[in-house]
């Protein structure tokens, strides 16, 4: 591993400086992600500023409803929070699907937004990656494409993203809350992750030196009728082929409200608001959970070994809003 200065910060304004001063800085939280990437060559910080003793770790609720979750909260205190646990369940379960029990009690909230991909080709430099090297190439195009992106990806990348948190996220309209050194903002989550278009390289639009320091779950109350739905290769230690967040407002046997998001087929958790669309003022039936899976994926492109993720993803969007939606009363 290339060498490194570290340092651990006591304030948010002190992580802030060190790291915007320094172009090749990066912030360490759990480390979960960020090591692994540093022992294979993938990520070459000159400095690591270890933000894990920030007070940033609290779960508070807000007063309009809503829930902040401090970026240093571990994905398994946060998973298992009362206020989580009654107002977003889709977000415990999301939190609970993700790794394993020890890695969950590593990593921070703010960590799992930031995670890299797992494209195979991303994670070994001997091949020609985009994400890596800007204007090397894309190996996942032409290669073992089988965990790639189905929706909205580019010739530049087709790396998908592997969060699980994220997409209950996605679903659930956090905003994001970070501190650089110009002040504080707020960024939407549909805007703080990216697609790859030409520039792959960019995961996110959070500038160098900038903190996350909460995600803010706004209130919703029928999110207590959620559910998400994982579909991988074996059940626990495995990133998502594809998963969904479903939320669904019921009454009456309609869909008052609907909220969907997907994992594993695209560069950023998906939102697919054409699958609300559908679903807002529908019966709450499984015809319309399949028409909306229809919409959700009408504007998918597989590569030649992930063409099933297609018709998987369909059938997981079924089944989530089946589950969501329980009976339909
Ligand atoms: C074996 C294994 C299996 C896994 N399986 C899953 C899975 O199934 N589902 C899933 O969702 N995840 C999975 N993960 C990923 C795991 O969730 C992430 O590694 C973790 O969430 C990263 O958090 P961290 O605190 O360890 O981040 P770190 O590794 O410390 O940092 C990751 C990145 O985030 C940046 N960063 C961290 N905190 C902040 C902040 N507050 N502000 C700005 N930048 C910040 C760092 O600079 C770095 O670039 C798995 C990981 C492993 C190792």
């Amino acid at each position: 591993m290339k060498p490194f200065v570290y340092s651990r910060a006591t304030e948010a304004a002190a992580a802030v400086r060190q790291v915007s001063n320094e172009r090749s800085a990066k912030f360490i939280a759990g480390g979960t992600n960020l090591l692994d990437l540093m022992k294979s060559g993938v990520e070459l910080p000159d400095r690591l500023v270890d933000i894990a003793r920030l007070p940033l770790a609290e779960i508070t609720a807000l007063p309009q409803g809503g829930v902040r979750i401090g970026a240093m909260a571990r994905n398994s205190t946060a998973a298992n929070h009362p206020l989580v646990r009654e107002r977003y369940p889709v977000l415990t379960q999301a939190f609970l699907a993700g790794a394993t029990g020890q890695i969950r009690n590593m990593a921070s909230v703010g960590g799992n937004l930031m995670q890299r991909t797992r494209c195979p080709y991303f994670y070994d430099p001997a091949m020609r990656c985009n994400k890596r090297e800007p204007g090397s190439g894309c190996s996942a195009v032409e290669g073992f494409n089988r965990i790639h992106a189905v929706l909205g990806a580019s010739e530049q990348c087709i790396a998908v993203h592997p969060s699980d948190m994220c997409v209950a996220l996605a679903a659930l309209d956090a905003v994001v809350r970070v501190q650089g050194p110009e002040g504080e903002r707020e960024i939407p989550f549909d805007d703080f992750h990216r697609l790859p278009g030409d520039t792959p390289q960019q995961d996110t639009n959070l500038r160098h030196g900038e903190l996350i320091t909460a995600v803010d779950l706004p209130a919703l109350p029928f999110a207590k009728r959620s559910h998400y739905l994982k579909v991988r290769d074996r059940a626990s230690y495995e990133f998502a082929l594809v998963s969904v967040a479903a939320v669904l407002d019921v009454s009456g046997g309609r869909v008052r409200d609907a909220r969907v998001a997907l994992g594993g087929v695209a560069h950023k958790p998906w939102r697919a608001r054409e699958a609300e669309k559908i679903l807002t003022g529908a019966r709450a039936n499984e015809e319309t959970y399949r028409k909306a899976a229809e919409a959700a994926l009408s504007g998918a492109r597989a590569y030649k070994h992930n063409t099933f993720k297609i018709e998987l993803a369909k059938r997981a969007i079924v089944r989530a809003l089946s589950t969501a939606g329980g009976s339909g009363a």
